[in-house]
């Protein structure tokens, strides 16, 4: 599968792929990209060290807007202007989903609710619950099934006249779930709300059509499937004609009209500049830009391709090997329907996944029992998920003896 796969040469292109390390953990924290060290050593010593403060206007200050860009055009389908690096994921969620509902209430008083699923990412309902105890809002909870998450069904049950804001991951952190982003968006436009997509599971995953599916706002990690680097800082989407309705509440001074012009008085700039707060975090956009060179070049639906062959591999190993082990699947078995991970359940998980990090295998493990493998389409190759799986096998089948030993 490895010599059929026309994406096999992309990772030679990561730091640390060539050891016998198992990474199922790309999800999580993408691997470094190679040619990110020179740009990295370059960008110190050059930029920073050689063009000092100059380098702001010389290149830094588009550098949040320009790259914001590339996102939308290589990974998330949306035209120019509409895309920005800003904060972390956590900030940015809290600044738009406060932005969104202030602009409904002022439309219409009546809209106090804000409709989130209870196995949304944690920060996703923590932040939510905050705008709530602000706003004097109320959160409408969906349940759903860890394995599985939000119907279309489910959500036009629960959305109305009442609602202000929906709050959807496109990928379920923990099973895999691939959301039907148009036709969600379509039953809260329909009633009304606006929508707030969690991309940070699905960019540089899974092809996402921000214009297309008619987004109004949605938030992604750099550091999962973008390879950006530990705490690597979050894209914004903010579709072009709600920007001018749209007030963020953490108002700095480089979101103005004239960021220099160190004004008395906050007045928001035009556009997707108002969406970023302060000074950008220049050091951590810069990994990005080579994953992104990498995912311009391949294209997402091969990407895509690759992924859906790897989750597809993961599961028909796991079922063979780990099945008669007691292991269940805990993501969605068809491929339409998954992201880029799997989630494998059994209740010797925890211990499971703490014997194969002593083995330099890498999984994640989330509760309850599940042992979470990312695969990442540029870095992950058909080889290291069976010796992955083989691993898991070898210490399943040895925790298994050990505890039947001891009873
Ligand atoms: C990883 C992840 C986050 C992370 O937020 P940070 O602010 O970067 O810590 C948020 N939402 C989802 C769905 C995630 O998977």
């Amino acid at each position: 599968m490895d010599r059929a796969d026309g994406l096999a040469h992309y990772r030679k292109r990561f730091a640390g792929a060539e050891t016998d390390l198992v990474y199922f953990d790309g999800n999580s924290l993408g691997r470094p990209p190679r040619s990110a060290i020179d740009r990295m050593a370059g960008f110190l010593h050059d930029d920073w060290g050689g063009r000092l403060i100059r380098g702001w206007d010389e290149a830094w200050m588009q550098l949040p807007f320009e790259i914001g860009d590339r996102i939308g055009r290589a990974v998330i389908e949306a035209k120019a202007g509409q895309t920005v690096i800003g904060d972390s994921t956590t900030v940015l969620i809290y600044k738009l989903a406060r932005a969104a509902v202030d602009a409904q209430l002022a439309r219409d008083p009546a809209r106090r609710e804000i409709i989130v699923d209870r196995d949304n990412f944690p920060t996703d309902r923590y932040v939510l619950e905050g705008i709530a105890r602000e706003r004097d809002m109320r959160l409408r909870w969906i349940d759903v099934d860890t394995a599985s998450g939000v119907t279309p069904e489910q959500l036009a049950q629960a959305a109305g006249p009442e609602t202000a804001l929906v709050v959807l991951s496109h990928v379920a952190y923990r099973s895999a779930y691939l959301a039907d982003a148009p036709e969600l968006t379509r039953i809260a436009h329909d009633a009304g709300a606006l929508v707030l997509w969690d991309l940070c599971h699905s960019a540089g995953s899974v092809p996402v059509r921000a214009d297309h599916w008619e987004f109004d706002l949605a938030v992604g990690c750099t550091y999962k499937y973008l390879n950006g680097g530990p705490g690597s800082p979050a894209f914004a989407y903010v579709r072009d004609d709600l920007q001018g309705l749209l007030a963020q509440p953490i108002q700095g001074w480089m979101g103005t009209a004239d960021v220099f012009g160190m004004g008395p008085e906050y007045t928001p700039a035009r556009g997707i500049r108002r969406f970023i707060s302060g000074t950008p975090p220049i050091v951590g956009m810069l990994p990005m830009e080579d994953t992104l060179a990498m995912i311009e070049e391949a294209g997402m639906p091969a990407i895509r391709a690759k992924s859906v062959a790897l989750t597809s591999f993961a599961i028909t190993v796991a079922d063979e090997w780990l099945g008669p082990l007691g292991v269940t699947l805990a993501s969605p078995i068809d491929p339409e329907e998954r992201g880029g991970h799997v989630t494998l359940n059994h209740f010797a998980m925890r211990e499971v996944t703490a014997r194969l990090w002593q083995r330099d295998v890498i999984p994640d493990y989330r509760d309850p029992g599940g042992l979470r493998i990312g695969l990442s389409p540029l870095s992950t190759s058909f080889e290291e998920v069976h010796r992955g799986l083989a691993a898991t096998r070898d210490i399943l089948r040895e925790v298994l003896t050990e505890r039947a030993g001891l009873a």
